[in-house]
């Protein structure tokens, strides 16, 4: 895809954003994370050379590899958006292996997918402090991420007080073949009653390529959208 492609596909996806919100009555905004996973390092460097603040990747050694290329980049002079680069916020949204989730905090600004009590703590303890979001499930499927919302909230006990600062709220990846306007709307319950609790924990991060605006019916926050701006990528994922 050219630059300009790109360009055009991003700002095709925004306007869609902005129709979508109004549509639905609200007048705040959503973050857009766009994702790159399966995509080079240069396609990052070309998203922040047209604005794009927010980029997410799946996969620690993937992401962790394109961050330092992005950055050793820059420090060469290779590239002239050095301050759009540094800028950048780091989106981890893939499964989350508690083992890597220190590993994870070297690069990532943002981990959306906490589902477990070790990483949770892996993440509340890092020097680099992190902002995160737990992740739900809707169906509690055994073969994806993601904790029912009992287990959700007895996780939130565990974040000190000194930390709920950087607890940004609940995300979610709709399970496939189910009527997605329900399960959207069973997270922007959980959210509203997370934040009985917790008031600043009001995001959420739900909705891709397929179900954005859907999304955006139901209260989403954080847009983790790939396809539709970076096109296919190479490998599944
Ligand atoms: C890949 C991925 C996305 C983006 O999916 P698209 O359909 O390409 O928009 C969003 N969220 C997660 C967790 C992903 O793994």
């Amino acid at each position: 895809m050219t630059s300009l492609e790109l360009f055009e596909r991003y700002e095709a996806i925004n306007k869609q954003i902005s129709d979508a919100l109004d549509r639905a009555g609200r007048n705040d905004s959503a973050e857009l994370i766009v994702v790159t996973k399966n995509h080079p390092a240069s396609l990052i460097t070309d998203l922040a050379s047209l604005g794009v603040q927010n980029v997410g990747e799946n996969r620690h050694q993937e992401a962790s590899q394109k961050h330092n290329e992005v950055l050793r980049n820059v420090s060469d002079g290779a590239i002239d958006t050095e301050s759009q680069i540094s800028n950048l916020n780091w989106h981890f949204i893939g499964q989350l292996q508690s083992n890597k989730a220190k590993a994870i905090c070297e690069w990532a600004n943002v981990i959306h997918s906490i589902d477990s009590q070790k990483a949770l703590n892996h993440i509340l303890l890092h020097p680099n402090k992190p902002k995160f979001f737990l992740q739900y499930s809707a169906d509690r499927d055994q073969k994806r991420s993601g904790l029912g919302k009992e287990d959700l909230f007895a996780l939130t006990e565990l974040i000190p007080e000194t930390e709920v600062k950087r607890f940004l709220g609940v995300m979610m990846v709709a399970p496939l073949n189910v009527n997605p306007e329900a399960t959207f709307e069973q997270l922007k319950n959980v959210s509203d009653e997370l934040q009985e609790r917790y008031p600043e924990a009001k995001y959420i991060s739900a909705g891709m390529s397929e179900d954005f605006e859907i999304a955006l019916q139901y209260g989403a926050t954080h847009l983790r959208i790939g396809t539709a701006i970076t096109g296919k990528r190479s490998s599944s994922g």
